[in-house]
């Protein structure tokens, strides 16, 4: 990749499995990464002085990306303090699984909100500005098993399923701007999230469906990122792009 012009990068979730990966990539490219944390997690001062101690000076901001009210409020501080955003990753996403027969509205609208909804809620927050200085990437992080289905997750499979709706139709409307929308769905990647799922399940019934017969790292996924969110991908837009291990092609 070619040297990058240096850009304010917001990943939602950036103190996750794949959110920290994305941030130090994006950051090793010498972006200045903004990211959001829950507001009620407790976790971020030891995340950010641990960063630091690592060399990374990222900024953080409190913003629950289910509730419209907070992103205006986030982004509004972001780019007062730190500047206009012209990276968004909508990484921010949660899991809740159960059968269908089980699932309740509770369970439904919490993965349908934190999942789908926070793209409007944030990518609203952002696209104007970037349409204005004609540039702008905006990466929404969805799943295999948004293309697929998954047993367990018709929760989660609709609202990754309609990221990528999102994703299409918005690159539709800005194309001309100098901005681009793309979709990623990754595989089973081992974060922390994967990995605590008891091995025996792992080895049993995970890693079988891999081609590659191992799981992915966040690196690779935070360098699909990296590109997507440089100069050289000025032609791609309204792409879904798998990232899988052969799991899943089509
Ligand atoms: P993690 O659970 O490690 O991270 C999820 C992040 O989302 C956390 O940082 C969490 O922040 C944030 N988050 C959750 N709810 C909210 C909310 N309401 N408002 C703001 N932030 C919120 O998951 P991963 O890193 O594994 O996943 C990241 C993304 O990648 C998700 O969208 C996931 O669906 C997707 N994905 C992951 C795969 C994997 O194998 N790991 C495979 C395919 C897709 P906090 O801790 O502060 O609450």
């Amino acid at each position: 990749m070619t040297a990058e012009k240096s850009r304010v990068a917001l990943v939602t979730g950036g103190m996750g499995g794949l959110g920290e990966a994305i941030c130090l990539k994006l950051a090793a490219l010498g972006h200045i990464v903004v990211t959001t944390h829950s507001p009620g997690n407790a976790k971020t001062k030891e995340w950010l002085t641990g960063m630091r101690q690592q060399g990374h000076e990222f900024h953080a901001y409190p913003c629950d990306v289910t509730d419209y009210d907070s992103c205006v409020a986030c982004v509004a501080a972001v780019v007062k303090e730190v500047g206009p955003v012209d990276v968004l990753v909508n990484n921010a996403g949660i899991t809740r699984d159960m059968t269908f027969k089980k699932m309740d509205r509770i369970n439904w609208d919490l993965v349908v909100k934190t999942n789908l909804d926070s793209c409007f809620n944030m990518t609203k927050q952002v696209a104007d500005g970037m349409i204005d200085r004609g540039w702008g990437r905006i990466i929404n992080i969805s799943s295999v098993n948004g293309q697929k289905g998954a047993f367990g997750q018709t929760n989660y499979s609709a609202a990754k399923a309609g990221m990528h709706g999102f994703t299409k139709a918005l690159a539709l409307e800005v194309a001309r701007k100098g901005v681009t929308v793309n979709t990623i769905s990754p595989g089973y990647i081992g974060t922390k999230m994967v990995m605590a799922i008891p091995q025996e399940v792992l080895d049993s019934k995970i890693i079988p469906q891999i081609p590659m017969g191992r799981l992915g790292k966040p690196e690779e996924v935070a360098g699909l990122v990296a590109y997507l969110a440089s100069e050289e991908a000025a032609f791609l837009t309204g792409a879904n792009i798998a990232i899988n291990g052969g799991q899943h092609m089509f």
